[in-house]
């Protein structure tokens, strides 16, 4: 089983050394063809306007709703939250609109360009999970079919999952929180090898991986 990382700006970097850390097999994606045979795909922070171009200049948009759409776990932290948004509230084009939600870029205003949170985060334990915001979205709209999994004390939400695509307005990999990228491992391997009773649609690039 691996784990892809979109690798074309931003903090890829963490990602992978996180998922390393955790005894995943991670790789680093700039082209189409290393999205073969994944299991799960992360999309870092970074800058959502710089990575849409790069997604579209290397034609990575339709493969990657591929794989989403085969049932593979997507998460996606701030940047890549906002990649994943059907609806940006500023006027953007939507990326890989694969989350039914709404998000407004750069919400948190000057002062609070950059700051640590601690929220709770029920599906994930008991204990906190710290969370770095860096010029961080929020998201204003929550679809029908969209869990929210963390609120900020004054209830703005700030990380939600819609079945197989996760996102979080904050950074987990720059606060050695290690849970959201356990819980991708773990629908991963889901997804690699699915058990009795569960089904899923094969990626044609993964059949032509084998
Ligand atoms: N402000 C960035 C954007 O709008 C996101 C910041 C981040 O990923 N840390 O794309």
């Amino acid at each position: 089983m691996r784990v892809g990382v979109l690798a074309l700006q931003g903090a890829f970097r963490e990602h992978l050394d996180l998922l390393g850390r955790l005894g995943v097999s991670a790789v680093a994606v700039r082209l189409p063809e290393h999205l073969a045979g994944l299991s799960a795909l992360v999309l870092p922070g970074g800058e959502s306007t710089t990575m849409r171009k790069l997604i579209d200049r290397w034609g990575l948009r339709d493969p990657i709703l591929d794989l989403a759409r085969a049932g593979a776990p997507i998460f996606g932290t701030c940047a890549g939250m906002i990649l994943l948004a059907r609806d940006i509230s500023d006027g953007d084009e939507p990326v890989l609109p694969l989350l039914d939600i709404t998000v407004k870029r750069n919400a948190f205003g000057r002062q609070l360009d950059s700051f640590e949170a601690d929220m709770a985060v029920p599906v994930l334990g008991t204990s906190a999970v710290h969370g770095v915001f860096i010029r961080a979205p929020v998201i204003e709209r929550v679809g029908a079919r969209v869990d929210v999994l963390a609120t900020l004390d004054d209830d703005r939400v700030v990380a939600v999952r819609e079945g197989n695509v996760l996102a979080t307005a904050f950074h987990p990999e720059l606060a050695s929180e290690t849970r959201f990228h356990r819980l991708v491992a773990t629908m991963a391997s889901a997804f690699a090898e699915p058990g009795e009773g569960t089904s899923r649609k094969r990626h044609p690039t993964r059949r032509a991986a084998r």
